[in-house]
């Protein structure tokens, strides 16, 4: 189906994705996402990783189809695609092969913008973002774990991206830096930019996106207004998943959950 240029969503129609053939991991999901900040959750396995490499078009479908803002992602690239789709992957080495922080943030925007001065100013900006100014002289690795995953956040911030996408962003993270991407989400969904993630941490969902969908064995099982689906205990027990601590909290001492919803340790 042809799909209008420029139009701001992003619509999966009868997505089905095999690395081996017949082996289906992701079986006939079609959604659309829009602004709606987008938590994408799930148990291991489950297929949310290939479904967002789907969208960066680092995989193509087997079956069905892809449309991110009109473009279609069969024909397109990843590289294509980087001033419309940044991922921020689980694992740093998956994403940084540079020998100093600043031209590793550097790299991505020197391709999209082809423009010194602008890769320039975007990288020494997005590291300011991430709280890594002072360590851009460095060698990634001299960095810690927490660290080079702001690096990599960094790297996808400076390309200024239309649709964000975090695969566990807060593994291997402390409360500070926790917070820290919370800032830096609200931050992109004030100006309008999709965020997307893939997580395990359900109180992070609750605090950051308004829509959550549940993902069991390459199918969507729950797809909604994240307070809806996270108290959903029939969903998040075949996800393997936890209720949030806040929703328990409000079942446990018999109030609404919008009455303590900004409570927060
Ligand atoms: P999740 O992100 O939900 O943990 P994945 O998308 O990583 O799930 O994996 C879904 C399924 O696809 C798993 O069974 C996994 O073993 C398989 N898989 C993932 N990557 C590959 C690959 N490169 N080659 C073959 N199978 C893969």
């Amino acid at each position: 189906m042809a799909q209008m240029v420029n139009e701001r969503s992003i619509k999966i129609e009868n997505l089905w994705f095999a690395y081996k053939s017949e082996e289906y991991v992701l079986k006939g999901i079609s959604l659309t996402i829009d602004e709606r900040p987008t938590a994408i959750v799930g148990q291991n396995g489950a297929g949310k990783t290939t479904f967002v490499k789907l969208l960066k078009a680092l995989l193509k479908p087997t079956k069905g189809d892809i449309w991110i803002f009109g473009q279609n992602t069969k024909d397109t690239t990843a590289a294509k695609l980087a001033k419309t789709v940044g991922l921020v992957f689980q694992n740093p080495s998956d994403q940084i092969f540079k020998s100093k922080v600043l031209d590793e943030v550097m790299f991505g925007p020197l391709n999209v913008f082809k423009d010194k001065h602008k890769a320039y100013e975007n990288s020494l900006r997005a590291l300011e973002i991430v709280g890594l100014s002072d360590k851009k002289e460095e060698h990634p690795y001299d960095l810690t774990l927490s660290e080079r995953k702001l690096l990599c956040l960094a790297s996808v911030l400076a390309m200024e991206p239309e649709v964000i996408i975090l695969d566990e962003p807060t593994i291997a993270q402390d409360r500070y830096s926790t917070k820290l991407i919370s800032e830096i989400i609200q931050q992109l969904v004030s100006l309008r930019k999709f965020v997307i993630t893939i997580t395990h941490d359900m109180d992070f969902v609750l605090e950051n996106f308004s829509r959550t969908i549940v993902f069991t064995d390459g199918v969507v099982i729950s797809d909604g207004e994240t307070e809806k689906v996270l108290s959903d205990d029939r969903a998040l027990e075949k996800a393997h998943l936890e209720v949030p601590w806040l929703i328990k909290l409000a079942r446990r001492i018999g109030v609404n959950y919008d009455e303590i919803k900004n409570l927060r340790v």
